[in-house]
């Protein structure tokens, strides 16, 4: 296929590189002026979109997307495929599928999970939300991406699974390091700690695979001074999606909310750059009369 891959960053260089790899011809495209191994850098925009089979969107934010698909639709080759990989809010998502419906184009949302490492390593989860005949569509592309391909429903209906996943892990990974905090105030050794909980019902992907506690569990961000990994300032973005998410249907999320407000004091106080699992040195070095409550 010809595919047109717009947003070359972090997580979208490394997926264009490995469709590259794959054999198709990629041609990429980034504000920044960036290239990668096997991809034909293009110069402007319209050159990643004209008589492309697919276009595929990696970008920060929805603002950016709408802008970008505003741009790009009209210049579509009719039947062409679009795929945004972002993690963007409901709102943006749905005004995405919209345009290119309009002009009767295939969409897909398919955020992903995995990370940097999922990204460069083939092997993402994606969450997709389109019609089953853009899904089968896509599909072979995103096999190559990654090893897990889920249809969630409708038009955003992955941005909607990513939301709900991404909320459940901030509070987990808030949840796992107020357990490892308590705990060492109580006098248990970190380590039969893990022991007990990830063999428990307590255990979950933060205790037994992202530990937050240095040296103890299989190696996670915590063994090389909290660098990320998944930066906080990411989780910090995909819970204040949920909450707007949860506001437009009158979701009740308390434990969300409360994800959301340490995210929140954390990046400030903290800055950007640090591994969302540094939350635990946070909340072990407080107190309960402190503000973190
Ligand atoms: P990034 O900031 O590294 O990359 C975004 C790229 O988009 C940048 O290279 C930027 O120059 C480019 N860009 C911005 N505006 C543009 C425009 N108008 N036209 C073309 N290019 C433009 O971000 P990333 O880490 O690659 O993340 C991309 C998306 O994936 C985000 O929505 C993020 O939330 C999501 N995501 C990231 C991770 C992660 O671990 N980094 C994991 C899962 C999902």
């Amino acid at each position: 296929m010809n595919i047109g891959f717009i947003g070359l960053g972090n997580m979208g260089a490394p997926m264009a590189a490995n469709l590259a790899a794959a054999g198709h011809k990629v041609f990429g495209y980034d504000t920044a002026d960036i290239s990668v191994a096997g991809v034909t850098s293009v110069p402007v925009v319209s050159e990643a979109v004209s008589g492309m089979d697919a276009v595929i969107t990696m970008l920060p934010d929805g603002r950016v997307l709408e802008a970008v698909y505003a741009q790009i639709i009209p210049l579509a080759k009719p039947g062409a495929l679009f795929l945004d990989c972002s993690t963007v809010d409901m709102v943006s998502a749905k005004s995405a599928h919209n345009q290119a419906a309009d002009a009767k184009l295939l969409s897909v949302d398919a955020p992903v999970s995995g990370g940097i490492g999922g990204a460069t390593a083939g092997t993402l989860t994606f969450m997709v939300g389109g019609a089953a005949d853009a899904f089968d569509t896509v599909s072979p592309l995103l096999n190559i991406m990654g090893k897990r391909v889920v249809h969630c429903g409708e038009g955003g209906a992955g941005q909607a699974a990513k939301i709900c996943n991404n909320m459940l892990l901030g509070i987990s990974m808030i949840g796992t390091c107020e357990a490892f905090a308590l705990g060492e105030k109580l006098g248990l050794d970190a380590g039969r700690l893990f022991e007990v909980m990830s063999t428990s019902s307590g255990s979950c992907w933060s205790v037994n695979t992202y530990c937050p506690v240095p040296g103890v569990g299989p190696t996670s961000p915590a063994d090389n001074d909290y660098t990320p990994g998944f930066a906080a300032e990411l989780m910090l973005k995909d819970l204040r999606l949920s909450q707007s998410a949860a506001e437009q249907v009158d979701a009740n999320t308390p434990m969300g909310l409360n994800a959301t407000k340490l995210y929140e004091q954390f990046v400030e106080q903290e800055g950007t750059g640090k591994d969302f699992s540094a939350m635990l040195p946070k909340i072990a070095e407080s107190t309960r009369g402190q503000s973190n409550d």
